[in-house]
C-alpha cells in the first residue's frame, strides 16, 4: 500500500499517519520529496480496509498495490518451504528423485521399474493409474488397479508414491493411496480440483501448464494454498513454443526466476519437456544445475512397448547412468543426492 500526502501535509500529520499504519501492522518506509511524503506500507494484509487511512488528516491518496498471489510469495514467507514426505525433506538440501513409469501397466512393470529407480536412489515412484491422453482412443490407465499396484509396489521398495488426480471426484479415492497428488499440464487451471485438492493435507505436485505463464501458474499454486493446503510443490515440464524439434520447450529460466519469487519447491520434469529419451539425461544435469529442488523422470523396462510416452522413458541403464552424473553435477552446486543403493539390481 502507498500513501501518498498531501503537499502541506505537517510533520505530525506523518507521524501520526506512519503511527496508525504501524498500529496496524504495517511497516513503513517514508520517501521525503521536495514537495511531498509518500509513505510505503508493507506487510500482507488482504482484507485490510484502506479507508481507515483515507480519512486521516493530511492524507491525499491511498494506493493499493494488489498482487495476484499471496501465499505463494516471498513476502508472506521469506524461508523455503520444506514438505516433510515420510522422511523425505521436499525443497531441502537434497535433491529428490521421483521416478517410474509413465503409465502403472502390469504388476510385473511396476516392480521391474520401482526396484530400479529405488537402488539408485530414488524416493518416489512415479506412474499414472488415470490418464490424461490426448486422445480417447489412448490408453487411458488402469484406474483403481493402478493406484493399488503403486501403493503395493512403492511399498516394498520404500518409496513414496506420486500419482495424477484428473478430476474433484477423484480425489478422495486416489487419496487413500497417493503421498502426493499430481496435477498434471492439462489440468494446471482445473480451478475446481485445485480447491478439491486444496481442501485435503495431501502434498500437491502442480505441473507448469502447456502454455501458461509463470505467473498464471504461480496464481494456479495459490488457489491450492489459499483452499488450506501449504504443500505445494511445482514443476516445470516445458511449454509450447514455435520450436518443433522437440516435445516442448524446457524452460530452464522459470527455476531460479520462481525460487525468487515463491518459497515452494520447484522440480523439473526433463521427460516431457523433451519428449526423446536421448535428450532426457542432458536436461536432467542442467535442471540440477540450475537449482531445481528435484526431477521427475519416466523409467520403464521395455520403453518400445510402454503403453504411453515410450519414447522419452528411459532404460534401465541409462537411469542408472544419469544417476551417476547427477551425483557429480548436485555435489558441484552443494547439494546432497541419495547414493545407490550397494546392492545394486
Ligand atoms: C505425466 O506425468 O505422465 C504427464 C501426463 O505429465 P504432463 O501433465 O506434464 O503432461
Ligand atoms: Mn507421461
Amino acid at each position: 500500500m502507498i500513501v501518498v500526502m498531501k503537499e502541506r501535509a505537517t510533520e505530525a500529520q506523518i507521524a501520526a499517519v506512519t503511527e496508525r499504519l504501524e498500529a496496524y501492522g504495517f511497516e513503513v518506509q517514508p520517501v521525503i520529496g521536495a514537495r511531498q511524503t509518500v509513505l510505503g506500507a508493507a506487510g500482507v494484509q488482504p482484507d485490510f480496509d484502506v479507508r481507515h487511512i483515507q480519512v486521516l488528516d493530511g492524507v491525499s491518496n491511498v494506493v493499493r498495490v494488489t498482487s495476484s498471489y499471496k501465499y505463494v510469495g516471498r513476502s508472506w514467507q521469506e524461508e523455503d518451504t520444506v514438505i516433510d514426505i515420510k522422511g523425505v525433506r521436499v525443497g531441502g538440501d537434497e535433491v529428490v528423485m521421483m521416478a517410474g513409469p509413465c503409465s502403472v501397466e502390469s504388476e510385473e512393470q511396476l516392480d521391474a521399474a520401482a526396484a530400479a529407480v529405488a537402488a539408485e536412489g530414488a524416493t518416489f515412484l512415479r506412474g499414472g493409474a488415470f490418464k490424461p491422453r490426448s486422445s480417447p482412443y489412448s490408453f487411458q490407465g488402469l484406474g483403481e488397479e493402478g493406484l493399488r499396484l503403486l501403493r503395493t509396489v512403492a511399498d516394498r521398495h520404500d518409496l513414496r508414491v506420486i500419482t495424477e488426480v484428473m478430476t474433484p471426484s477423484q480425489v478422495d479415492l486416489v487419496g487413500q493411496y497417493a503421498d502426493v497428488f499430481q496435477i498434471g499440464a492439462r489440468n494446471m487451471q482445473n480451478f475446481d480440483l485445485l480447491r478439491a485438492v486444496g481442501r485435503t493435507e495431501t502434498p500437491v505436485f502442480l505441473k507448469r501448464g502447456l502454455s501458461a505463464t509463470i505467473k498464471e501458474w504461480l496464481m494456479s499454486a495459490e488457489y491450492v494454498m489459499a483452499s488450506g493446503n501449504p504443500h505445494v510443490i511445482l514443476c516445470e515440464r516445458g511449454i509450447r513454443t514455435f520450436e518443433s524439434s522437440t516435445r516442448n520447450t524446457l524452460d530452464l529460466s522459470a527455476v531460479p526466476v520462481v525460487k525468487n519469487r515463491s518459497h515452494l519447491p520447484v522440480f523439473v520434469d526433463p521427460s516431457h519437456a523433451v519428449g526423446f529419451r536421448d535428450k532426457v539425461v542432458p536436461l536432467a544435469r542442467a535442471a540440477v544445475a540450475v537449482g531445481a529442488d528435484g526431477l521427475m523422470v519416466e523409467v520403464h523396462p521395455d520403453p518400445p512397448r510402454a503403453l504411453s510416452d515410450g519414447p522419452q522413458s528411459l532404460f534401465f541403464d541409462q537411469f542408472s547412468d544419469m544417476m551417476r552424473q547427477l551425483r557429480l553435477v548436485a555435489e558441484a552446486v552443494g547439494r546432497p543426492m541419495r547414493a545407490a543403493h550397494e546392492t545394486s539390481v
